[in-house]
């Protein structure tokens, strides 16, 4: 890619996560993209306008994002993520999971990294907890956080480390919202970044939604997105089609009313998860497993 146009990039703002790190509010998600078409699609995000990568080592596409990272020279204008696989969980397994996935960036540093799952039925997670505190120390990581951790699992690492994670990344969408995490989160400081957050591209429909969509005369995903932003969270959506990606930057020049707000929060249901429950998710993330779930496109 020649040519990144940064003149017309919106604002985004940020979300403070330590005294020195603020994540972008919207960043770019690329779970189940292919590796093959990894760089392409972020190369587009970032001439977009996005400045924030969400992967994973799970998603088997670190090196899709390190390519397009190289390829445009935006290394280090990127706020980058990625995340801790189950079937590396414990202290030494961490640090040699850590090398990889910024060997496969190809980043001397990373700006967050996240466990992915607190996976409870190896119980590792508070001794991964650890690596990460320790990276964090030597400077290779610029925030540490978790994602899929419950009140429980969090409360573990406080009580066991006397760190809380900077940030949890959660299932967050107007009907599935999970709200007594979300306040566990604000009591103890952690900031919430919600991945799925047009419900995998399921909330769309919902009456409040649309009603407010025709009102502000946007689109249902960018109602959504608002609402996410209004209540402070950080979102990750993924699109790969261009005009989708760009819509869903361009949540910045319509406010939705409380009334809005509260319609739209009123639609969680515990029943409404597209994930999987993190109490009980027990898969190794390892590429076989991963491909076998479908999480993997060719
Ligand atoms: P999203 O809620 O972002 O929904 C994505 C779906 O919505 C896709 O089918 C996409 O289709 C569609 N879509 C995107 N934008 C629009 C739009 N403006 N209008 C209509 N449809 C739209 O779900 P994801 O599950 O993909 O989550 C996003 C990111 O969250 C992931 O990429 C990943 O980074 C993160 N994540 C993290 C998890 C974790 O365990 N920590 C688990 C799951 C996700 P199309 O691509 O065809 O445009």
């Amino acid at each position: 890619m020649e040519h990144i146009e940064t003149a017309t990039t919106p604002d985004i703002p940020s979300i403070p996560l330590t005294d020195s790190v603020s994540i972008p509010q919207i960043g770019f998600g690329v779970f189940q993209i292919s590796a093959s078409t990894t760089q392409q699609a972020v190369e587009q995000a970032l001439e977009i306008g996005y400045r924030h990568i969400d992967t994973a080592a799970a998603y088997y596409n670190e090196r899709g994002v390190g390519d397009a990272l190289r390829a445009t020279g935006m290394a280090d204008k990127v706020f980058v993520t990625s995340k801790l696989r189950n079937c590396d969980q414990g202290y030494d397994a961490a640090r040699v999971a850590f090398d990889t996935t910024l060997a496969n960036l190809g980043l001397d540093h990373l700006d967050l990294y996240l466990i992915h799952w607190p996976f409870p039925a190896v119980n590792q997670y508070v001794e991964t907890w650890k690596a990460l505190l320790e990276l964090q120390q030597e400077g290779v990581i610029r925030a540490a956080g978790v994602s899929n951790f419950l009140p429980e699992h969090l409360r573990r690492l406080i009580d066991e480390t006397g760190k809380a994670p900077a940030i949890d990344q959660l299932e967050v969408h107007p009907s599935f919202s999970q709200p007594e995490t979300l306040r566990f989160c604000k009591d103890h400081g952690i900031a919430v970044e919600a991945y799925s957050p047009l419900g995998h591209g399921s909330d769309m429909q919902a009456e409040p939604i649309r009603q407010a969509a025709e009102a502000h005369r946007v689109t249902p995903a960018q109602v959504v997105l608002r609402w996410h932003v209004q209540s402070g969270r950080v979102i990750i959506p993924k699109s790969t089609h261009a005009e989708r990606m760009r819509q869903n930057l361009d949540v910045f020049g319509f406010e939705l009313t409380a009334e809005e707000m509260r319609g739209i929060s009123a639609l969680h249901d515990p029943a409404n998860r597209v994930g999987a429950d993190p109490a009980t998710f027990v898969q190794s993330q390892s590429w076989a497993n991963q491909k076998s779930r479908g999480n993997i496109p060719d």
